[in-house]
């Protein structure tokens, strides 16, 4: 659904080599792909096929060398490292396996981290993510007192409180048991849905890509 919308992310001719050993490895040869307002997309892929280079590329965390990555109709080879880290901060939502809380803070303060820095905080959405999120009871723990599953939901609200354009996971689900994972995952569509942005989320669970609305897959380096 959606495919309508207006894109959030395009991404055309992206190639990335490492070097390695004295050796050029080409991970990405020339990755095309599109994510538009309001649309789900799981990214699938054999270990090591550049799943994670490509989610660090878009973020702006690393440069590629050829092709062009437009975010929020803004080419991100035109901004220098200030200008890609703004954007990551107030249009991106990042969350990867590790949780990656904060351990020295509450929930609430891991909560409202992102959207603060953003100068994005609004309290009633904050305040409709807890209750989704079923945190409520848990705002006064810190990162430590809580099971994986709880951890991550607080990561998807943290990357959620600012009202991104995009959210990008890297395997959010690779350190939940199943159950959890499906729940964790349910949690992070509905919230996607009701923000209308775009989620572009890696996995290796068939069954977890089959759930979204479109499925698409890194090989060779390149999306067929
Ligand atoms: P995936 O997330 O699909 O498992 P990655 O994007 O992490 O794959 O890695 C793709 C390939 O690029 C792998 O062969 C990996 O070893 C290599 N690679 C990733 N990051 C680096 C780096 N910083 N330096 C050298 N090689 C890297
Ligand atoms: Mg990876």
């Amino acid at each position: 659904m959606a495919s309508g919308n207006r894109p959030v992310l395009t991404v055309t001719g992206l190639k990335k080599s490492y070097r390695s050993a004295g050796e050029d490895i080409a991970v990405l040869r020339g990755v095309n792909l599109a994510v538009a307002a309001g649309e789900s997309v799981a990214l699938t892929g054999e270990s090591g096929s550049g799943k994670s280079t490509l989610l660090h590329l878009i973020a702006g965390l690393d440069a590629a060398d050829v092709g062009e990555i437009i975010l929020d109709g803004v080419s991100l080879s035109e901004l220098g490292d200030a200008g890609r880290a703004a954007l990551r901060r107030d249009r991106l939502g990042l969350v990867f396996q590790q949780f990656n809380l904060i351990p020295s803070l509450t929930v609430a303060d891991n909560l409202t981290f992102q959207s603060r820095i953003a100068r994005r905080h609004d309290p009633k959405w904050q305040e409709e993510l807890v209750e989704r999120l079923g945190l409520a009871r848990l705002l006064k723990r810190y990162p430590e007192q809580l099971s994986g599953g709880q951890q991550q939901r607080v990561a998807i609200g943290r990357a959620l409180a600012p009202k991104p354009l995009l959210l990008l996971a890297d395997e959010p689900t690779g350190n939940l048991d199943e159950d959890t994972a499906d729940e964790v995952l349910a949690l992070a569509r509905d919230l996607v849905a009701r923000t209308g942005c775009g989620f572009l989320l890696v996995t290796h669970s068939a069954r977890l890509a089959a759930t979204l609305d479109r499925q698409i897959n890194l090989h060779a380096g390149v999306i067929a």
